[in-house]
């Protein structure tokens, strides 16, 4: 493809994508696809000769966009959100135009510099501590997802634990980690591939508000030390998964440095709230964290994928990182001068993500991401109002954000009907979770383009279908 054919293609690609997004609303939310349905329309063997563009696209519009979920849609309130923006889509094709490298500064200067500003900006933007920035002791790195930053928090809270020794010896001492009960699933895969296995995990248990419990968390810790084991790492959740519980940080915190364990704080989705003043009581305490994560990529509308790890002590990750072999020496390097971000993370080539955040921030500026987030969560608040005021459905937890936990009072058989007839539908696409061995159903309200005619239409959805099958 030369050139002029790029270019040609490539604006009927834009054209294409624009239209897309003018039209999504037609489209089922949750792809009616059968399981083998795409796989059996796709020809079992490569072409041998190249194909036109035009051949291409037709098969994207009858083949594979029947087998589209469709994230983006204003429609769609399953699970989390993972929004994304028109000046993302565009710096992140400016980034696989550039096509670089950013391993470490020398494969690309600007690909380090940038992150290293951009993380800078957000740090400031969110009232993170100084001590999270990059002229301070610690500093930002932009990771694929929230799950690679736990697996990496957690070495690197084994390794300091160890005085850096289990890089070399193998994980030799009995390092305990704690969670709650309803942290995401990533910590405990982080603590079962980063060699402590699950027998050496401690669940929480949580409070009526789902919110792990401090004073377990400190007997649990005393007890493993009676028994001569180690603790070595805990995580607190900025908004769990299944219901956003905010666990209490500064208790956790002053327990953790306390017992000299790394302090995790997993706001995936939640963090971005942080840019907004008024939600940051939810982050009380988050000085005494060592690292801190949030993704961009769930509720800042910046295309997957695009995580975001902060540490409070670069030195840690880079003693448990860094490794340099001849063929990466470089004059940059040795200078000291410079940050290789492959020494803060468990993969060494890395995409120039921080370019697509550089656009939505400087498209948006910080307003326009607050009034985005305030806007989620005032339809959050007016769902939640909807359900109070309903005699079918209950509130099954005060929504702290932009999620709301609810369920219809006819009990879990029926509310797993409703929603799969819902959802069937394709108007609209939620998903449920369970808490308290009760099935919940879950709006979680954070797509781009969510106004509020959409929520009204969800509820009277979701109230019509109840009094229907009832
Ligand atoms: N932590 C929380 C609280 C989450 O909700 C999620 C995803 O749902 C994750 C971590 C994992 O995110 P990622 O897909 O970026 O690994």
């Amino acid at each position: 493809m030369t050139p002029g054919q790029f270019r040609e293609e490539g604006k009927k690609i834009i054209d294409w994508i624009a239209d897309y997004y003018e039209n999504i609303e037609k489209y089922p939310v949750l792809s009616q696809v059968k399981p083998g349905e795409i796989l059996s329309s796709l020809p079992e063997n490569p072409p041998l000769h190249g194909e036109p563009m035009s051949a291409m696209m037709k098969d994207l519009d009858e083949k594979i966009m029947p087998g589209i979920t469709h994230w983006q849609s204003p429609h769609f309130y399953a699970y989390f959100p993972s929004n994304t923006s028109f000046p993302s889509i565009l710096g992140d094709l400016v980034s696989s135009g550039l096509g670089v490298q950013g391993m470490i500064w020398a494969t690309s200067p600007a690909a380090t510099e940038v992150e290293t500003r951009v993380l800078d900006w957000l740090a400031q933007a969110m009232g993170m501590p100084e001590k999270f920035m990059s002229g301070s002791t610690g500093g930002g790195v932009i990771q694929d997802t929230a799950s690679t930053s736990a697996l990496t928090a957690v070495i690197a809270a084994r390794e300091r634990a160890t005085k850096f020794e289990s890089n070399e010896t193998g994980v030799r001492q009995k390092q305990v980690a704690y969670i709650s009960t309803q942290t995401h699933s990533s910590l405990e895969k982080a603590i079962k591939m980063a060699g402590i296995g699950k027998a050496n995990l401690r669940l929480i248990e949580v409070d009526d508000q789902f919110a792990m419990r401090p004073e377990l968390l400190d007997a649990q810790i005393q007890k493993d030390k009676k028994a001569g084991l180690l603790p070595f790492f805990v995580c607190g959740a900025l908004g769990t998964t299944s219901s956003n519980a905010i666990d209490p940080l500064r208790k956790i915190g002053e327990i953790a440095q306390r017992e000299n364990c790394w302090f995790h704080i997993d706001g995936a989705m939640s963090g971005t709230a942080m840019l907004c003043p008024e939600f940051r009581h939810f982050m009380d305490g988050v000085e005494l964290a060592d690292s801190f994560v949030f993704n961009p990529h769930k509720w800042m509308f910046t295309n997957f994928d695009c995580d975001v790890f902060w540490v409070g002590n670069r030195n840690e990750l880079i003693n448990t990182f860094s490794i340099l072999p001849e063929y990466l020496k470089n004059k940059a390097t040795e200078s000291g001068a410079v940050f290789d971000y492959r020494d803060w993370h468990v993969q060494l080539g890395r995409r120039f993500r921080s370019l697509k955040l550089w656009f939505v921030i400087r498209h948006y500026g910080i307003e326009g991401l607050q009034f985005h987030i305030r806007k989620h969560v005032e339809l959050s608040e007016k769902f939640t109002q909807w359900i109070k005021e309903s005699d079918d459905f209950e509130l099954f937890v005060e929504p702290p954000l932009n999620l709301v936990c609810f369920r219809h009072k006819k009990g879990d058989d029926f509310n797993m009907k409703l929603m799969n007839t819902i959802n069937e539908k394709g108007k609209i696409f939620f998903t449920h979770t369970k808490l308290n061995n009760q099935v919940v159903l879950r709006m979680s309200i954070g797509q781009t383009h969510t106004e509020l005619q959409h929520v009204e239409e969800a509820w009277n959805i979701i109230s019509d279908t109840a009094r229907k099958l009832a």
